[in-house]
């Protein structure tokens, strides 16, 4: 693993992509999706695949949680290079990365909760992102500093597009100034956020190429401006991939038990099983049938993946109850 990577620019380093599950409970079908066509498009090409533990909420995940990640990658047949990355193992490169942003005075303190941050701006209650706005910046220059203490720390957020350009959808473009305003990078838990910690990951496991679940499309926006914030020379390749639905329309989650690799495995379910039904949603093959992973790089070409988009933007797929059935047939 480089640790000067930010010197080297994403054009010259060898392409790599990353695998960055939640350790947060069993991986369901939607996760391995992206995870699994992720691995391929990366396979395909011969790029370098790496793996990184996002651990961070410390409430939700644990030591637990990462292996049962690697059990059901391996399980899977869905491999990676070299040793995983397991953020909560070492808060420094995050903490150098603070150090580099309150050096130039970009980050601030701020206790107000979401409640407080609403109230002032007269946005409604309720879910949904909530801005921070410029006007509510502290006056003082010295709150403008990091030293860790048990407060959210964001950074200042000009307005300005930030255009990502992914390789399957085109250029896509956000302010981040409108979208979350001045951004958390450090949590009162003591740990940096996930934006800033992904920036600092992706960075450091020399990563050219972002492969992942839709959700994030806005979220690369955030990191391109954060990589720019750091100095972090050029710009790195995005991919977003749409996510699954259960029968309500809603993404699946972990929630939704049933989904849960793990839980399948156990059920009697074999892995072929899995990853034919997902190359069969994917468009990959006609109709499912057993299938190891290692034939879905041969599938999982740039057109095909196009193909995905385009058909998945006008009926998102779908795990229906038919799938399951299929799943546990003997
Ligand atoms: N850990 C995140 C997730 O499981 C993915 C983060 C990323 O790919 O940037 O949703």
């Amino acid at each position: 693993m480089k640790s000067n990577s930010s010197e080297i620019h994403p054009e010259d380093r060898p392409r790599t992509t990353r695998l960055a599950p939640s350790p947060t409970g069993d991986l369901h079908l939607g996760n391995v999706r992206s995870l699994l066509l992720g691995w391929a498009i990366a396979r395909r090409a011969g790029w370098r695949t790496v793996l990184r533990h996002e651990d961070l909420d410390q409430e939700r995940s644990d030591e637990v949680g990462c292996e049962a990640v690697e059990t059901s990658l391996k399980w899977l047949g869905i491999d990676w290079d070299g040793p995983a990355l397991r953020q909560s193992d070492d808060l420094e490169p995050y903490r150098k990365a603070m150090a580099r942003l309150a050096e130039q005075r970009l980050v601030f303190s701020s206790s107000l909760s979401r409640r407080e941050i609403r109230e002032a701006v007269g946005a409604p209650q309720g879910g949904g992102t909530v801005v921070f706005p410029p006007s509510l910046r502290p006056n003082d220059p010295a709150a403008f500093h990091f030293d860790d203490q048990e407060s959210n720390y964001r950074l200042l957020v000009e307005p300005g597009f930030e255009t990502i350009k992914d390789e399957l959808r085109g250029e896509r473009s956000f302010d981040p100034s409108k979208e979350v305003g001045d951004m958390i990078v450090w949590t009162k838990t003591g740990h940096p956020s996930y934006q800033l910690a992904v920036v600092v990951d992706d960075d450091r496991q020399g990563v050219t190429d972002v492969i992942r679940g839709d959700d994030l499309l806005s979220s690369a926006a955030r990191q391109q401006r954060l990589r720019r914030t750091l100095h972090m020379k050029g710009d790195l390749r995005w991919w977003h991939l749409p996510l699954v639905h259960d029968e309500h329309g809603r993404r699946l989650a972990k929630r939704d038990g049933d989904a849960g690799i793990l839980a399948l495995r156990d059920a009697g379910v074999s892995a072929d099983r899995v990853i034919g039904l997902i190359a069969a949603w994917s468009g990959l093959i006609p109709e499912p049938r057993d299938l190891p992973a290692s034939a879905i790089p041969d599938l999982a070409n740039e057109p095909a993946m196009r193909r995905l988009i385009d058909r998945e933007s006008r009926i998102p797929c779908c795990f229906t109850e038919e799938d399951d059935r299929w799943l546990r047939k003997k």
